[in-house]
């Protein structure tokens, strides 16, 4: 009788040991799903459901979002809209190959020698660049602010590198910029062709500002990647996230 007893309370004790575990298991998942909650509630960048927003921090979710901004035009301009980025959308233009059904120019962008139009998801990526890495290199480098970023254009319809067959340039659609150099607010002035070989600050502002785009487009070219590029930057937004970063 003793010894029944016995074994009924340990299996009582056993019984009642598995069922506290249980508790805590579930006490966990609880704690970690209200954690979970509140962190993307603070964190929108790393909520795929949350607006974009690129004021925001970048995350492990703003590439996703910015991709799924290709295939809906209202959105991207909601994006620039919610975000603070003056811009004016314009009307489609062209056909065929070179139809460009998302047109927009920037209202305060420091482009020169003029704003061109461009997709939404490529003014996306150099409000990006500018904010996440342009400014805060140039403050670093050199001490002083971005007064212009010289381009060398973004609509020409064309097939890649100008050849009469094959795939067509992401400029063909205005989805791609080409960037040649820049100019700071004190004067300086950096170029693609004559500062990008060398030890420099220069040089460095290049490299950096090259693999910031990276992280801004879903393809970057430098002079890296071929003499074709010797001269610019070739910044787009194709389907493919970085695609090619070189
Ligand atoms: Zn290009």
């Amino acid at each position: 009788m003793a010894k029944n007893d016995r074994i009924f309370r340990i299996s009582k004790r056993i019984g009642r040991f598995s069922l506290d575990r249980r508790v805590i298991v579930i006490l966990i998942l609880a704690a970690l799903f209200v954690a979970g909650r509140a962190y993307v509630a603070e964190h929108p960048e790393d909520n795929p459901a949350a607006p974009l927003d690129l004021n925001d921090p970048k995350g492990w979710a703003t590439q996703t979002k910015i991709m799924s901004l290709r295939d809906d035009v209202p959105e991207c301009r909601a994006v620039l809209e919610r975000s603070g980025v003056a811009f004016t959308a314009l009307d489609p233009a062209g056909e065929g190959e070179c139809a460009r059904p998302d047109r927009l120019r920037l209202g305060d962008y420091p482009l020169t020698p003029s704003r061109p139009p461009m997709t939404c998801p490529v003014a996306v990526g150099l409000e990006l660049w500018q904010r996440d890495t342009l400014e805060p290199l140039a403050q670093e480098i050199f001490g002083s602010a971005i007064a212009e970023v010289q381009h060398l254009g973004v609509y020409s319809c064309r097939r890649l590198y100008g050849r009469g067959s094959g795939a067509w340039s992401e400029h063909a659609t205005g989805n791609a910029i080409d960037i040649a150099g820049f100019r700071l607010e004190d004067g300086t002035s950096i170029n693609v062709l004559g500062d990008w070989d060398g030890e420099g600050d220069k040089a460095r502002f290049l490299r950096e500002a090259r693999d910031g785009a990276c992280d801004a487009f879903a393809t970057t070219l430098s002079p890296d990647y071929n003499a074709a590029h010797a001269d610019h930057f070739h910044l787009d937004m194709d389907g493919r996230w970085s695609s090619v970063c070189r």
